[in-house]
C-alpha cells in the first residue's frame, strides 16, 4: 500500500498527550468521518503547529496516510479557533459535550458531511453566545448567575444542547418517530415514549414507556424541523423528558450512553 497526502477540513474533537512531545488527535472531517491522527513534536515550544491542534479548532489540515491507522499531521491552518468560547467555562463545557457526542455517535470513517456542518455551526453558536455574555459582563449588565441553579440561562443552554443531539440522531438515522405511535401507528392519545419502539407510543401501547408531556413532544418536533439557530423554548421538566427520550433511543438502537447534555456545576 502506497502512502499519500490527504488535505481536508477538520474539527479537533480530542487531543491527548502522547510520548515526549506528541499528541494523538481525534479529528472530525466532512468526507472521511472520524480520523485518528498523530501530531509529532507538537508540544515543543517551537512547533510549527503552535496551539492550533487544540480541541474545537476548525482547520484546513494536511495529513500523511501510510500503513498506520494513525495519519500524521503535516500541516494545519486555522479556519476558526473559537477564541471567545475558550474564555467561558459553560461554553467550553458545552463544546466538549458536543464534540464527545459526535465522536462517539460517528466513530467510523463513514462520511457524514451534514454532521460536520452541524458541529461547525454548533461550535460557532457557542462561540457567539460566549462573546455576547462576555460583552454583557464587561458593559456592567447582569452576569448570568443562574448557571448552577437551573435558571433560564441554564435551561436555554440545555435546550440548545438537546436540539443539537436530536439533529445528530436524525443524521445517524435514529430520529425518534413522533408523528404516530411507534408501535401500532395510532395518531391520537400519544402519551409516552419508548426507546425500544423508537418513538412516541399511544395509551394502548404504553407498557414499558415513560410519560412524555405535550411540551416535550412539541420541543422534539420543532427542534428536528428547525435550524440550530432557532432553538425552541421549553420548560425544564420537558427538557428532562426530552433528554430521557434521546438517551433511551441511543441505548436501545446504538448501545451508546452519552454524557448528560449539560454539566451540573459549570
Ligand atoms: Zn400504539
Amino acid at each position: 500500500m502506497s502512502s499519500r497526502a490527504v488535505k481536508t477540513e477538520a474539527v479537533v474533537l480530542r487531543s491527548m498527550r502522547y510520548g515526549e512531545a506528541d499528541r494523538i488527535l481525534h479529528l472530525y472531517t466532512p468526507h472521511r468521518g472520524r480520523v485518528p491522527a498523530i501530531a509529532k513534536g507538537v508540544r515543543r515550544a517551537r512547533s510549527r503547529f503552535g496551539g492550533r491542534l487544540e480541541p474545537f479548532f476548525r482547520l484546513h489540515i494536511e495529513l500523511h496516510e501510510g500503513r498506520s491507522e494513525l495519519l500524521t499531521v503535516t500541516g494545519a491552518q486555522t479556519i476558526d479557533g473559537h477564541a471567545r468560547l475558550r474564555s467561558d467555562a459553560r461554553a467550553l463545557d458545552a463544546a466538549a459535550r458536543a464534540c464527545d457526542a459526535v465522536g462517539r455517535l460517528f466513530e467510523t470513517s463513514e462520511p457524514h458531511p451534514g454532521v460536520f456542518n452541524l458541529l461547525c455551526r454548533q461550535l460557532g453558536l457557542l462561540d457567539e453566545r460566549a462573546g455576547r455574555s462576555a460583552g454583557m459582563v464587561a458593559g456592567g449588565g447582569a452576569a448570568d448567575t443562574d448557571t448552577d441553579t437551573g435558571g433560564p440561562g441554564a435551561t436555554g443552554a440545555r435546550a440548545a444542547a438537546l436540539a443539537f443531539r436530536l439533529k445528530l440522531l436524525l443524521a445517524a438515522g435514529l430520529a425518534p418517530q413522533l408523528a404516530a405511535c411507534a408501535n401500532c401507528g395510532e395518531r391520537e392519545h400519544l402519551v409516552g415514549f419508548s426507546g425500544a419502539a423508537g418513538g412516541v407510543v399511544c395509551s394502548a401501547c404504553e407498557a414499558g414507556s415513560f410519560a412524555l408531556g405535550e411540551d416535550a413532544y412539541v420541543f422534539m418536533t420543532e427542534a428536528l424541523g428547525r435550524a440550530l439557530t432557532e432553538v425552541p423554548p421549553a420548560p425544564a421538566p420537558a427538557l428532562g423528558q426530552v433528554e430521557r427520550a434521546i438517551a433511551a433511543t441511543l441505548e436501545h438502537h446504538a448501545h451508546l450512553r452519552l454524557m448528560p447534555a449539560v454539566g451540573h456545576a459549570v
